[in-house]
């Protein structure tokens, strides 16, 4: 199958490319390279430099038999879509828009997109179910939960089918690609770079929560698990299913956990502190995949939070400057 991947450069998208292309498929990547590494993109994949938002490159990126749209393309720092909403809405609705508009002049049909936990804000039950309210806390989650909102729409108006598919905390690394993000706010990176020396101390945002050591509770998941859901997606769309899904582990664990694993993986000790409660973090976010095993037939199979924390050091110690080595 010949396909499209928007944001195919960044962690989780080309991870998801690896995968796709031990299956055969046909990849074009379509990546403004803002946030991601041209070494990400393997050289089997047609990379078109460009930006979703510009009508060329999305012409350029679809070709006439691309049968499918992967949807990784956003900017998606919590914090920095608190300080710069129009920024995050412009990328990441305004630039959906205009890749859906493409790819409904070009005939394609089907896309995969990559929503986010932050679609439902603080969670009311746990775990949480794909029909838990969605009140984001943040714009990033908003814009996510709108762009789910459009496809909805395009489904209804002009026979779009799609998946959007509700990541908790992605983590691990395969052997070739990782997590790269600069700055990197992502718990377990941030984690390993202290163990490693390249920051003084962790922050724990927090100890006083509601939970056994009163640190946040959090669901981690492989990306290579996420990365069979994509595969597995696809397929559900030729089944006409067309939705929302969770990807968690179903696995919640503290950050102090967290930390206390990646001691153990690495067999160094990680100098910490505690700070204070960052304004709009839920104690305990925790996903039920059952939808996701039902529905796509997907089951965990790497998500055990020591085999994340290891596959994420591995890559580290074999890229030390990340990409840019
Ligand atoms: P990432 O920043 O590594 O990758 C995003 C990619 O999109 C980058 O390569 C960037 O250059 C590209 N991009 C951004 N805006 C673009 C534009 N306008 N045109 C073309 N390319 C553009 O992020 P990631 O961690 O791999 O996340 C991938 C997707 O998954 C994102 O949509 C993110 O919101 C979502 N997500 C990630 C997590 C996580 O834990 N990492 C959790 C939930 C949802």
């Amino acid at each position: 199958m010949r396909l499209c991947v928007t944001g195919g450069a960044g962690y989780i998208g080309s991870v998801v490319v690896e995968k796709l292309l031990e299956r055969g498929h046909e990849i074009t990547v379509l990546d403004n390279l803002s946030t991601g590494h041209r070494d990400a993109v393997p050289a089997r994949c047609r990379l078109v430099e460009g930006d979703i938002r510009d009508r060329a490159a999305l012409e350029a990126a679809l070709e006439p038999s691309t049968e499918a749209v992967l949807h990784f393309a956003a900017l998606s720092i919590v914090g920095d879509s608190v300080a710069d909403p129009l920024t995050y809405f412009d990328n990441n609705v305004g630039g959906s828009v205009s890749l859906l508009r493409a790819m409904e002049a070009a005939g394609v049909g089907k896309i995969v997109f990559s929503s986010s936990a932050a679609v439902y804000g603080a969670p009311k039950q746990l775990p949480i179910v794909e029909t838990h309210a969605c009140e984001p806390t943040n714009p990033y989650g908003t814009t996510k939960l709108m762009i789910e909102k459009i496809l909805e729409a395009s489904k209804s108006a002009w026979g779009l089918s799609y998946v959007a598919l509700r990541y908790f905390n992605a983590g691990g690394s395969t052997e070739r690609f990782g997590e790269d993000h600069r700055p990197e706010t992502h718990l377990i990176p941030v984690v390993l770079d202290t163990a490693l020396g390249k920051r003084d101390k962790f922050t724990i945002y927090g100890d006083d929560y509601e939970t056994e050591d009163g640190t946040c509770i959090r669901d981690y998941i492989h990306v290579v698990d996420l990365a069979d859901a994509h595969v597995l997606a696809l397929d559900a769309m030729d089944r006409k299913f067309s939705g929302p899904l969770n990807l968690g582990s179903e696995d919640p664990f503290t950050v102090l956990q967290v930390v206390q694993a990646t001691e153990k993986v690495t067999g160094k000790s990680i100098p910490r502190e505690v700070g204070a409660r960052r304004p709009g973090d839920p104690p305990a976010l925790l996903a039920s995949s059952k939808r996701a095993s039902e529905v796509l037939g997907w089951q965990k199979r790497q998500s055990e939070l020591e085999n994340i924390v290891r596959s994420a050091y591995q890559w580290r110690l074999s890229h030390p400057a990340g990409y840019e080595a």
